[in-house]
């Protein structure tokens, strides 16, 4: 089971092919589309699987067992119509368009680095319709097949000049709602509990359960309550916007949102929310799985291959704590979610064979 190598050229064609197919997250028939295209591409390859679902199939492709979980996603965060005012535009050393970088380069890089393998190596290559909005439906099929695989590499845009991302945040969203006590602000003012003096209080206190050394960062993004002037306020209520690098802060976060302090004891104060993806965080057997990327892409390209902590969250946060996970291997340019995305195709061929290798040594276990 061999197909022929991809060119560059072919390459670029695959990419154009899978932009002017507009997919944004929602869309299972145009996420349909894109899966046509990819399992063209791979026809032969290994054991091709289809499965519909609410958001759109997932694609899966195996060969034998054990090796490395290739993880892309089919969907993107453009509506259907950007490619009119944001065409396909092919400048050579750059291409831009509607998910050229996030992640439609990335497939294409996926594609062309299966089909380099020899035949005899094992790997197993997921695409899920649900990334940009969350992967709840793909959440449980994502983790299973991380528990498999020797190591998870995903598709995701590297750092602008090549670096991989080694550690992503953690994200929570969560609200706090307070219930005061309303009363006249002229007539009985000490009667009432002030739900916005309260919300305060905690507001300040929220900034000190910050640890900048530890990249725990919070943020009250909406804060609003009370009626009118003369009435003490009632009700209170704020969303923030939450931030950890380690699982331990992210449980520290949690267990001090069960239990606040109330600043006035007649207010009820409640923190609910969750985090949404846990944090990706690096441990030894990744950084060696790095350590070995490292070596390949210095040999390839001469370059230093960087290893990156982000903010962003991606399908990696839920598979680095499963299996040893590189993230940010796909391509390399500027502006993923941004009018001015776009992809430098110089690093596309020396992806494709840092990927290809990697796979190749995670099937040699
Ligand atoms: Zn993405």
């Amino acid at each position: 089971m061999a197909l022929p190598p991809i060119s560059d050229d072919a390459i670029k064609k695959l990419v154009e092919r899978l932009v002017k197919i507009e997919s944004p997250s929602g869309d299972g028939e145009a996420i349909a589309r894109v899966v046509e295209v990819l399992a063209e591409e791979l026809d032969g390859l290994g054991i091709l699987t289809i499965t519909e679902t609410t958001e759109g199939p997932w694609l899966e492709l195996s060969r034998g067992q054990g090796g490395a979980l290739l993880l892309g996603h089919a969907d993107t965060v453009w509506p259907k119509g950007t490619l009119k005012e944001m065409p396909w535009r092919d400048e050579g050393d750059w291409v831009y368009g509607p998910g050229t970088l996030d992640m439609k380069g990335g497939l294409a890089i996926g594609v062309a680095a299966l089909r380099s393998l020899s035949p005899t190596v094992p790997f197993r290559f997921l695409v899920t319709p649900d990334e940009e909005i969350g992967s709840a439906k793909s959440r449980d099929i994502i983790e299973d097949r991380a528990r498999q695989a020797r190591m998870v590499i995903v598709l995701e845009a590297g750092m602008p000049g090549g670096g991989m991302k080694i550690s992503r945040a953690g994200v929570g969203d969560f609200t706090l709602a307070i219930r005061g006590i309303e009363s006249h602000a002229g007539l009985e003012p000490d009667k009432g509990a002030s739900a916005i003096r309260e919300m305060s209080h905690q507001v300040l206190w929220l900034a000190g359960l910050e640890n900048k050394v530890m990249g725990t960062t919070l943020n009250v993004g909406v804060a609003r309550g009370g009626t009118r002037s003369n009435v003490v306020p009632g009700r209170a209520e704020a969303f923030l916007d939450v931030r950890v690098t380690s699982r331990s802060e992210m449980d520290r976060i949690i267990a001090t949102f069960k239990a606040p302090p109330r600043f006035d004891v007649r207010c009820r104060v409640e923190y609910t929310g969750d985090f949404n993806r846990p944090p990706m965080e690096p441990n030894s057997e990744s950084q060696s799985w790095a350590q070995r990327a490292r070596n390949i892409w210095e040999s390839l390209t001469g370059e230093e291959l960087v290893g990156a902590r982000v903010g962003g969250a991606s399908d990696g946060n839920y598979t680095a704590g499963l299996s040893p996970t590189l993230d940010g291997l796909g391509p390399v340019g500027q502006g993923a979610h941004a009018r001015h995305e776009g992809v430098e195709w110089r690093f596309m061929e020396p992806r494709v064979r840092l990927i290809g290798e990697l796979i190749a040594q995670a099937g040699r276990y």
